[in-house]
């Protein structure tokens, strides 16, 4: 389930859109809909959506080239085409202008939810790219670690250490486990390399604020509790 979530739908035959307009407002999406390209592209530049679907034959500009202008405009959000041709062709020009996926007409509902729901799945992943334990904050896109809004400097590996252990947060890491993780070849998991990183992170993420976040459960790993 995907409460809150507006889709923006650009098509002319009055029969197909309704049909569809009502079919995802019974799945709790919000619909917005354009009968012509000129008014979905309109629509599409100045209002923001989390999915749009545009069919191809459009009075007064095609989907082809809405899309294509929804994506000069930098607007990332999932396109899916609804394509009356099933030419190879179309297909692959859908693709090439910019949409994520294509439908062709006639179609089961079902299908239709099944796509709209694949691709607003693989937005929400895309967008969920924080990674949180209490007042730290990792970006796993831009590698940037703040607490409490302050940013802490990390090394690669101190880096790749603190998101292994906050993805697995309250929950222990083992030592081995650990330099599995940053090293991609056989170590000597003996050694104490990996205390030394993280004491290293330690001082970064723990020394200068009140509460601790990097626990060592001695004889057994480490662990980043979340709600010590
Ligand atoms: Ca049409």
């Amino acid at each position: 389930m995907f409460p809150d979530m507006k889709i923006l739908l650009i098509e002319d035959e009055p029969k197909v859109a309704s049909f569809i307009k009502r079919g995802l407002e019974e799945e709790y999406y919000s619909v917005d809909t354009a009968k012509n390209g000129e008014e979905g592209l309109k629509l599409a530049l100045y209002e923001e959506y989390d999915l749009m679907i545009v069919d191809v034959m459009l009075p007064l500009r095609d989907g082809f080239s809405v899309v294509r202008e929804i994506r000069k405009n930098k607007i990332v959000t999932p396109i899916l085409f609804l394509t009356a041709k099933d030419k190879i062709e179309d297909k692959v020009l859908g693709l090439d202008s910019g949409a994520d996926d294509y439908l062709t007409k006639p179609f089961a509902f079902e299908e239709l939810l099944a796509r709209v729901r694949a691709l607003l799945r693989r937005q929400e992943m895309e967008k969920s790219v924080q990674l949180k334990a209490g007042d730290l904050i990792l970006d796993t896109q831009t590698h940037r670690v703040t607490r409490e809004g302050k940013e802490i400097i990390l090394t690669p590996r101190e880096y790749s250490l603190l998101e292994y252990l906050i993805r697995n947060k309250n929950r222990i890491v083992s030592r081995t486990r650990l330099t599995e993780h940053i090293y991609d070849y056989q170590f000597d998991t003996s050694t104490n390399v990996i205390d030394v990183y993280i004491n290293k992170l330690r001082n970064k993420i723990d020394k200068d604020f009140s509460r601790q976040l990097l626990f060592t459960m001695r004889g057994i790993g480490y662990t980043i509790k979340d709600d010590a």
